[in-house]
């Protein structure tokens, strides 16, 4: 049973609207496309684990599955992709969508990637990595004062075309680097390993709890980072057909896309959207006339009210909440 469902981060939402509406001559914008299409690859990468994960057999106890833990340890915080909850063990799993070859050397702690004639890449060690969270959560159930289970650690490479080569320690790699479709091979034999059962069904509800209350979402802004300011952002609906950039115009109470003939009714909902990520959450009327493109406050407020968005303050000051279209999706 899935606890936790994967969302897709905030930091990669604030990217995809900013490779819509920041001005593609920004100094910038092909390090932020840079920066997005990794994080792509990755929610890629863990959405197409699903399908291995819904494989896994029934146990005779349940177990839970829990997916984009950030937890807190001593003064910082630490990340699990998923983990999966058995009466008898903990399994983490720590998911890469990687290209080309990799060459595991768990000897130096390193990963090394070669994607075509590129130069090679130093990467770090996910073996490593997912060791260091077994660490770390066993640290945070004994903080909780839970019993604490034996961790087991998995990597699981979804990419399928990836080449997987071994420089050291082969017998680190074989038992714990995986490709998605081994994992229920894999996880049988665990299963019947760890013979202690520790966590009954109320505990494994409790540890549960604990988890979702301790998960902290990384707040990290990328448009302070890439220095990006209001004024390179791009207004305007634009067309969820057509590339970014191509703006509709209003007829009628709805929008039509010049190049494409596409008519939208709520094509402004994600214009919206990409205000509340790119600028702020909180939006008052001449904003909306200058993002929306729309003159006719009338108008406007006829489109807030098909959303329930309603306003705040008095008329001059009045600020309207878009945060409920982010809740949305
Ligand atoms: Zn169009």
């Amino acid at each position: 049973m899935i606890k936790k469902q994967r969302t897709i981060p905030l930091r990669a939402q604030i990217l995809r609207a900013m490779k819509r509406r920041v001005h593609p001559n920004h100094d910038k914008y092909e390090d932020l496309l840079m920066e997005l299409g990794i994080k792509e690859a990755g929610i890629y990468g863990e959405q197409s684990l699903d399908y291995y994960l819904k494989l896994l057999p029934e146990t005779d106890t349940p177990y839970y599955i829990f997916h984009d833990l950030r937890l807190p340890y001593r003064d910082s915080h630490f990340q699990i992709d998923t983990l999966i909850l058995f009466s008898n063990f903990c399994l983490l799993l720590e998911v890469k969508y990687l290209r080309g070859i990799i060459y595991f050397d768990p000897k130096n702690n390193q990963l090394i990637q070669e994607v075509e004639d590129k130069p090679l890449k130093a990467l770090q060690d996910p073996i490593l990595q997912v060791s260091n969270q077994c660490f770390k959560l066993t640290s945070w159930l004994k903080h909780k004062n839970l019993p604490k289970a034996p961790c087991e650690k998995l990597v699981v490479l979804t990419n399928p075309k990836v080449i997987v080569k071994v420089l050291s320690s082969p017998s680190i790699v074989e038992k714990h680097v995986i490709k998605s479709p081994a994992l229920s091979e894999k996880v049988i034999p665990l299963y019947k390993r760890n013979s202690t059962h520790y966590y009954d069904k109320k505990t494994l509800n409790k540890i549960s709890r604990l988890l979702i209350k301790d998960h902290t979402p990384l707040q990290s802004s990328p448009i302070e980072q890439y220095k990006v300011r209001p004024i390179d952002i791009r207004t305007g609906v634009f067309c969820p057909n057509c590339s970014p950039h191509v703006v509709m115009g209003k007829i009628h109470g709805k929008w039509k896309c010049t190049t494409c003939s596409l008519i939208s009714g709520d094509a402004y909902v994600e214009t919206l959207k990409d205000y509340a990520l790119l600028i702020s959450s909180e939006i008052t009327m001449r904003e909306l006339k200058r993002f929306l493109r729309i003159e006719d406050k009338y108008i406007i407020r006829r489109l807030l009210k098909k959303l329930e968005i309603k306003g705040e303050g008095n008329t001059k000051s009045r600020t309207y909440n878009l945060t409920p279209l982010l809740i949305k999706t």
